[in-house]
């Protein structure tokens, strides 16, 4: 397992984390943390809350594993109860959210389904609002990356689904969200530095990502006379499932975080502070903003 690092030592981020090169380790879609080699770090260890998010009830999608699993362990500690979505094969991966989210003291709601289907979105929404008794952060977080390398090899099958997951359902879950959402509440979309600087094997998956930015800076102007605020996450490489099990091909896993200039990925849980500060009332005056976390790859 990746040694879990204190979140406030300072020292050498190069040296902090595991860097390339890393074994072969392809595995089916939606891919587990389990067979990640090494395992990712997600806060588990090391995470320390401070009620930064007392009383608050938060959403997040693809929460079981990753960067998503990393913010529901975080908001956990902050105090925040949570309702996590992600796919029924990813169970396994979701009851170890649910156990630690509920060692943090808090509510932890698990409703499992598939994000491409429109009437499940809206259930989501109506069964977070229901069993959480309201709802003040959405965190729209599934997403889905098959890597093609050539604009033939990509299905309309591939390019449905893909802005499906990423875009459709954004759009599903906050139309609903947002009967909810009070003055206060915060709504964080996890983009991707693929919106910025696509890469070639990406050419969907980029797309989805640059149109979550624009939905994030749109929806901020038109909620933030209501009191909401919208932001969007922009990762660079980070060590999650995502990546070994299509989204990108085996060599690229091999070296992957390889070319950032910290010459490792990121760890979920680097991560996880950023969706708190944007959850939290201390970034009262951030919104419509695209906030990075690339190892010191040029966002924009
Ligand atoms: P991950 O595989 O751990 O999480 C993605 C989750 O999406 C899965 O766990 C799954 O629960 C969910 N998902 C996919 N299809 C779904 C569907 N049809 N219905 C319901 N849930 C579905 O990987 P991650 O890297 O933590 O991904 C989280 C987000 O971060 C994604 O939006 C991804 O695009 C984005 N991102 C990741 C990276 C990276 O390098 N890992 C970089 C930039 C952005
Ligand atoms: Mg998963």
């Amino acid at each position: 397992m990746t040694p879990s690092v204190n979140q406030f030592g300072m020292q050498d981020p190069r040296a902090q984390y595991p860097a390339p090169p890393f074994p072969r380790q392809p595995q089916e879609a939606p891919g587990t943390v389990g067979a990640m080699q090494p395992r990712p770090d997600h806060g588990e260890e090391s995470y320390m809350g401070f009620g930064r998010l007392r009383g608050r009830r938060a959403l997040i999608t693809g929460a079981d594993s990753g960067i998503g699993r990393a913010a529901a362990i975080a908001f956990a500690r902050e105090g925040a109860d949570v309702a996590l979505n992600y796919l029924p094969d990813e169970e396994g991966d979701a009851r170890e959210v649910v156990a630690l989210i509920e060692a943090a003291g808090q509510r932890a709601v698990a409703i499992p389904g598939d994000l491409k289907d429109e009437a499940f979105c809206r259930d989501l929404v109506k069964r977070a609002v229901q069993e959480l008794g309201g709802l003040d952060i959405l965190v729209n977080n599934a997403g889905k990356q098959v890597s093609q390398e050539r604009i033939e090899d990509i299905t309309t099958e591939q390019f449905d689904q893909t802005f499906r997951t990423n875009v459709y359902a954004m759009f599903w879950i906050t139309q609903e969200a947002a009967r909810h959402l009070g003055p206060g509440a915060s709504i964080i979309n996890t983009s991707s530095i693929q919106a910025y600087r696509p890469s070639p094997n990406l050419l969907d998956y980029a797309s989805t990502k640059a149109a979550i930015v624009a939905f994030t800076q749109a929806l901020a102007q038109q909620l933030g006379p209501r009191g909401i605020r919208v932001n969007a996450v922009a990762p660079g490489p980070f060590w999650t499932p995502l990546q070994p099990s299509g989204g990108q091909p085996q060599e690229k896993v091999q070296q992957f975080g390889a070319s950032t200039p910290l010459g490792r990925p990121g760890q979920p849980a680097e991560l996880a502070p950023l969706y708190v500060f944007l959850a939290s009332q201390e970034s009262s005056y951030s919104s419509g903003g695209t906030f990075g976390a690339t190892g010191g790859q040029v966002l924009f």
